[in-house]
Order: structure tokens, then C-alpha cells, then sequence
């Protein structure tokens, strides 16, 4: 049984934050985990620099509301620490705090800045052998997890245990995917990561979510809520849930490890539920209502015709190049000033549209339904 905390939480005033994150670490009873002479990490999602009214990344007033609460309990040695996408320097660290509204959080607690990462090893029986990791996660003596619940092109939820992936170093992010260009084997290796690196809390920010093209091309959704719990797996599926997201493969993932448990709900389970747009890239399937015999050339014809891919608006592209940097098979190039694509070799990873600065692409595929 894991118990998942759920609070109305109507906007970001400091008191509606402050009442949240005391009734949620009251009812995972977090006091005792702690004590003074700890290094607490804070993860939130920190995914690229923007402002926080277009919801994209956590919300730094719930940040600092969890750190003043463990300030309140004599916990000082508090670090604010991510791995945005792109490359992983102090100047993008600088940019990001600045753009995203962490500055100020500097008087209360230390932004990271160092880049540096080590290799941990992982258990036996799992399929990733190691993972590089930045090195505040792999010395502090506690993570919580911060992450802003959103929809996601590639993943559908980016919900907690996605957020932990802000844990790999920068551009070795795009590697990860070309590794695990499957969608399952990428779901496993998220699980691997989060088993591996076991997160002691997970507060996440859906006061305002972000619905359709996560996590970075999306639509502010007011859902008035945070969650909390210790168990990030099992806390996805009450989320996916309470946002109406169905067939989402993590998911499924998580079930065929075992990880979902039963969940005991505390605090607002009747809070309204919001349902959240999908993303462009959801795949369709409607071979369910085929004849058995012609369920596999549909499925192939679907397959073909509806997977969906990157489309670059060039007159929106201001060739920065941020695409290409983060394409893990390499096949972008800037040629002009603009962004060129080809479709082969293209594995869905979205990590181009993830990293567009200026919404430029899309997800289209070869046929409209
Ligand atoms: S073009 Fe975009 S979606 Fe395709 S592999 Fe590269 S980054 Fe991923
Ligand atoms: S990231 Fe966007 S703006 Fe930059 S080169 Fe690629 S498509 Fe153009």
C-alpha cells in the first residue's frame, strides 16, 4: 500500500503553498526522515529557461515552500539542483535559475552550479549497467522530487518518476534516447534510474499543469492541486488518472515490473478532476475493430502512416541550432540559418521540439485522421 497525498491547492500566494506542503509532509509523516546534520537535494523540473506563468517548469514558490518548511525544522544544507536540457554549464545553469524566477530562492538555499558527474553503478538484473549522474543527487543524503505535472510527447505523463531523468547530464540526455529508442525500453530504463536512485519524496506542482505538447510546447491547465507521496510509481498512475490519461506506456511499464501499488489516498480525494489534452504524437490505434485476420497489415499500415514525427515551420526557425544539439541519431542539420530534417532514422524521441526555443516545430503525420 503507498500512500498518495492530495491537496487543493488554489494558486501560488505563499500561504495557499505554505498550508499545502505542511499537510502533506504531516500525512507522509516526513519530520522523522530527517535531521539537522542532512544534505537535502531539491529536484525540481527545471527543463528549460522559462517564465513560470507558461507552467513549463516547477513553480518556485512551492520550492520554496518545502525549503522553508525544512528550514523551519533546522535543516540548512539545502540544494536546488536539475540538469536542464542542452548543454550543462554554469552560464545555462545562471540562465535557467534567472529566467525560470530561482534566483531569489539563492538567499535561502544553494543553487547548484557545479556540472560535474560521476558513474554509479546499478544492482543486478538491471538492463542499463550503470548510469552518469550529477554529482549534488549522488551526494545528498536526501532527494525530493519536485516535478510540474504535465503531458508529454514521446512519454504522454511527465509526471514523477520522468522528472528524475533531469538527473543525467545534459547532452548525455539525447544518448540515453538513442540507446533506448523504444518507447518500453526508454519506460525501463526511467524505472531502472528511480529504483536506482530512490527519491525519499515526491512533491509535484499541478496547481497550473501543462496539457497537449509537453514538456515544453504545451498549454497552461489550471488543475489547483499538488500531490505527494514516497512512492513516485505508484504516485503516476493517481495522477494519470485524476488528469484522464489512459494507455499510457510507462504505465504499463511499471506494472509489468511491479511496481504500481494499491494507493491509499489522504487528504482532498474528492478534489475536481481536470482532464488534460493529450499530446499531437499520442499514437492511434483502431485495429480493434478489425477482423482478426487483417489486424496485422493494419496495424502496419498505421504504423507507417500515422507515426508521428517532426515538422520544423522555417519561418519561425531562428537556427539556433538547440534541435540538432539535442537530436540523438544526428539528423539535423542548419543549413541558411534554418533547420532541416530528414524523416529517416527519426526515432519520435520529440527531444528537437522539447528544446525549440520558439515553438518552431511541430508534430505531423503522413496522414490526417
Ligand atoms: S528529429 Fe526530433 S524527433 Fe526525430 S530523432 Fe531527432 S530529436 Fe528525435
Ligand atoms: S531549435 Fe527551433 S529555432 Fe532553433 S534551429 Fe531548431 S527549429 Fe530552428
Amino acid at each position: 500500500m503507498s500512500v498518495i497525498s492530495i491537496r487543493k491547492t488554489p494558486d501560488y500566494s505563499p500561504e495557499a503553498l505554505s498550508a499545502a506542503v505542511n499537510a502533506h509532509m504531516e500525512a507522509l509523516n516526513i519530520e522523522g526522515d530527517l535531521s539537522h546534520d542532512m544534505r537535502v537535494a531539491i529536484k525540481p523540473n527545471l527543463v528549460s529557461p522559462r517564465r513560470p506563468d507558461t507552467a513549463t517548469t516547477t513553480h518556485p514558490g512551492l520550492v520554496e515552500a518545502v525549503v522553508n518548511w525544512l528550514r523551519d525544522r533546522g535543516i540548512n544544507d539545502i540544494v536546488i539542483v536539475d540538469s536542464p536540457g542542452g548543454l550543462y554549464t554554469a552560464q545555462t545553469l545562471r540562465n535557467t535559475y534567472s529566467t525560470c524566477g530561482y534566483r531569489e530562492l539563492g538567499s535561502i538555499a544553494e543553487l547548484n552550479y557545479d556540472v560535474s558527474w560521476r558513474t554509479a553503478e546499478t544492482p543486478e538484473g538491471f538492463k542499463n549497467r550503470s548510469f552518469n549522474i550529477i554529482t549534488p543527487l549522488l551526494d545528498a543524503d536526501y532527494i525530493i522530487n519536485m516535478p510540474k505535472l504535465k503531458t508529454h510527447s514521446m512519454m504522454t505523463l511527465s509526471g514523477a518518476v520522468k522528472n528524475m531523468f533531469g538527473a543525467i547530464p545534459g547532452i548525455q540526455k539525447p544518448e540515453m534516447h538513442y540507446r533506448w529508442p523504444d518507447i518500453m525500453d526508454f519506460a525501463n530504463m526511467l524505472a531502472e534510474l528511480n529504483l536506482l536512485l530512490k527519491p525519499n519524496l515526491s512533491i509535484v506542482d499541478a496547481v497550473d499543469g501543462m496539457e497537449g505538447n509537453g514538456p515544453n510546447s504545451g498549454s497552461r491547465i489550471h488543475a489547483g492541486v499538488t500531490f505527494a507521496a514516497r512512492d513516485p510509481f505508484t504516485l503516476d498512475k493517481v495522477m494519470a488518472d485524476f488528469i484522464g490519461l489512459k494507455d499510457v506506456e510507462l504505465l504499463d511499464k511499471y506494472e509489468e515490473l511491479g511496481l504500481i501499488k494499491e494507493a491509499e489516498i489522504v487528504g482532498d480525494d474528492q478534489a475536481d478532476r481536470v482532464k488534460f489534452k493529450y499530446p499531437d504524437s499520442k499514437p492511434l490505434d483502431f485495429t480493434g475493430h478489425v477482423p482478426k485476420l487483417l489486424r496485422g497489415p493494419a496495424k502496419w499500415f498505421l504504423n507507417t502512416a500515422l507515426t508521428p514525427l517532426p515538422k520544423v515551420d522555417r519561418s519561425k526557425c531562428v537556427g539556433c541550432g538547440k534541435c540538432a544539439e539535442s537530436c540523438p541519431p544526428q539528423i539535423i542539420r542548419i543549413r541558411d540559418r534554418k533547420a532541416h530534417f530528414t524523416s529517416k532514422g527519426c526515432i519520435s524521441c520529440f527531444c528537437c521540439q522539447e528544446m525549440c526555443p520558439v515553438h518552431a516545430i511541430s508534430i505531423k503525420r503522413r496522414v490526417n485522421l
